[in-house]
């Protein structure tokens, strides 16, 4: 049932955005002078419909035998109802698992509907519990409250609960500390990331990175941390616990400690193309054959050749690449 690509890596995970909006403008992947009042959307008929999502997503797990899927945009919550794709989705057979990754401003108003229809988890992102750096951060003026609501609401739903803090130099890293206590005393995970050069429009410089050998420093001196062993093969998070305890954190080293020879993750655009790495320079269609009437098996033998010609590892070759010049959008990924 397992399909590899031609560095023997299974197909394991389908993360699936479903739209390319968002309601904030953060700097490292929607810059506002990008991402402006003239910026070209997709348009509702370019969106893969949920049935058509509902229908791969099938097709992934027959022929992958995909377990675990993952909701993710832009703002996944900006798809107008939602909901009603979760409980699609959770009714296929097989499917374990469904996370979705968000910014937690509509939590408030979504998590018990979420929950409801059959969501497990949700990464909830937030850089900084400084209210003046995080509205800069998100170039929409938006609280850390409103954020902190949102994982209130996921919490009082029964969504298990995860959060993500993209780390950059100069711009965040003093609030490395006082994010690891805060989530640490609400016992919720924190995985720090390292600033990626997604997409094309983030203005990307080594310079900016703030190191995964810096973060365990940091926390170090502070709270001593060691490592420990992996959930599973392929979780791209390294594990930490604070000494003597259970306490956990996560690092996310794209890009000083890369994992790709253990990258399983297939990611599906809003527009139903099948990109084989957060990096590439362009997706495969989906939605054409899909519209085309291609039969289910026509379907899974498009994704299996496509898997199977993988041959993706920007990561560990960045180094020694000249950085490429048209690679796809954060927001039509959704990391
Ligand atoms: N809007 C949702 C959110 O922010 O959680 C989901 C989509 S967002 C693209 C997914 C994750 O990618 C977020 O945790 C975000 O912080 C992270 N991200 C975006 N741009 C990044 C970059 N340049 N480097 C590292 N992580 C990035
Ligand atoms: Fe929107 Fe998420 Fe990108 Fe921020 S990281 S601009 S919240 S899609
Ligand atoms: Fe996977 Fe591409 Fe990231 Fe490597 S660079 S871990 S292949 S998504």
């Amino acid at each position: 049932m397992n399909i590899l690509d031609q560095h023997n890596r299974p197909l394991r995970d389908l993360r699936i955005s479903v739209t390319d909006r968002c309601n904030f403008r953060c700097h490292y992947c929607m810059p506002a002078e990008v991402f402006g009042p003239n910026y070209e959307f997709l348009k509702k008929n370019m969106l893969l419909s949920f049935e058509e999502i509902t229908r791969l997503a099938k097709l992934f797990r027959k022929r992958a035998g995909i377990k675990k899927l993952r909701i993710t945009g832009g703002e996944p919550l900006m798809r107008r109802d939602l909901p009603v794709l979760i409980s699609q989705l959770s009714s296929i057979e097989g499917i374990e698992d469904i996370a979705m990754t968000t910014n937690g401003s509509l939590l408030p108003k979504f998590a018990d509907q979420l929950k409801n229809a059959g969501l497990d988890r949700v990464t909830i992102s937030l850089d900084t519990l400084d209210d003046e750096r995080f509205k800069k951060i998100n170039g929409r003026d938006v609280s850390v409250e409103t954020v902190l609501k949102g994982i209130e609401a996921a919490k009082a739903a029964g969504l298990s609960i995860k959060m993500n803090m993209v780390v950059q130099k100069g711009v965040n890293d003093e609030d490395i500390i006082p994010m690891a206590k805060y989530f640490r005393q609400q016992g919720h995970i924190l995985r720090f990331i390292e600033y990626m050069d997604v997409g094309n429009s983030n203005g990307w410089k080594m310079d900016d990175v703030f190191s995964k050998k810096e973060i365990i420093n940091r926390i170090n001196d502070v709270m001593p941390i060691e490592p420990i062993q992996p959930n599973y093969t392929g979780e791209v998070a390294t594990r930490y616990r604070y000494v003597d305890s259970d306490d956990e954190i996560g690092i996310i080293s794209s890009v000083t400690d890369a994992f790709c020879s253990a990258c399983n993750r297939s990611r599906l655009s809003a527009e139903g193309k099948l990109y084989t790495c957060l990096f590439s320079v362009k997706g495969h269609d989906l939605r054409g054959p899909l519209r085309n009437g291609y039969s289910d098996e026509e379907m899974m033998n498009l994704i299996d050749n496509i898997w199977s010609h993988r041959t993706d590892r920007y990561s560990e070759e960045r180094t020694h690449h000249t950085k490429r010049k048209t690679k796809v959008e954060m927001s039509h990924i959704g990391g």
